[in-house]
């Protein structure tokens, strides 16, 4: 198997080949500027196996469904939250979020706890989606017609013809800010319906930041899965 990695030659004083394996699984060889490019194979050959290794243990992490136990990490707004299963015969079934932790009653919830997060998350994604669209749309004066949420997997928001918006439920799991560029660049297209550069500098306009966003939803969002 080839390994594909960003080479980066450093004028520094640096003496050694190194290697780096970002979350996302890009690698970085960095060598003294002067190294041959024989050697240069000869290193990455040698670390073939364990960088190999060391991905497969990121997808994997990254993919692993949800088996609804206790101690298994959710996220909510951005950061990850234990949930606590238990069952109790008298209380009301389904899960409460109570003090950074999840409680989900149930007496089967490998079953049935999916279930249970999803209409958790969707209720928090409309209150909090809701309030979002309003704040940019009286600040940037663009009026959709309709807010809904969805369950899309990889599509996070989307602009109708006709200026409805739909949003995924699953953007609930992304940090706020992250949320906010994904209802910024969803109005927007109320003003632009395509991706040109006039959106795009639209969008800078009022959050020169995006780019971190835009990055942030393609590298991480692997992780909210359910
Ligand atoms: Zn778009």
């Amino acid at each position: 198997m080839n390994i594909n990695y960003t080479l980066k030659r450093s004028r520094k004083r640096r003496k050694t080949i190194s290697l780096q394996i970002s979350d996302n699984s890009e690698v970085t060889i960095c060598a003294p500027h002067f190294t041959p490019a024989g050697e240069i194979n000869r290193f990455v050959r040698e670390k073939q196996n364990w960088i190999q290794r060391t991905i497969q243990k990121q997808i994997s992490l990254r993919t692993k469904e949800k088996e609804y136990t206790t101690g298994e990490l959710f996220y909510y707004l951005g950061e990850s939250f234990p949930l606590e299963v238990f069952f109790e015969e008298n209380a009301r079934k389904g899960l409460v979020f109570w003090r950074d932790r999840f409680y989900l009653n149930s007496p089967d919830a490998a079953v049935d706890g999916m279930s249970f997060f999803v209409s958790w998350y969707k209720k928090k994604a409309r209150e909090h989606l809701t309030q979002r669209v309003d704040f940019f749309s009286r600040k940037l004066s663009l009026q959709p017609r309709q807010v809904k949420i969805t369950s899309a997997g990889k599509r996070w928001g989307s602009c109708s013809e006709d200026n409805n918006l739909s949003f995924s439920f699953r953007l609930i799991m992304a940090p706020p800010e992250v949320i906010d560029y994904v209802v910024v660049h969803e109005l927007m297209h109320i003003r632009e319906k395509s991706h040109s550069s006039r959106f795009w500098k639209l969008i800078e306009a009022v959050m020169p930041e995006y780019k971190i966003h835009r990055h942030w939803l393609k590298e991480e969002s692997g992780k909210f899965i359910l």
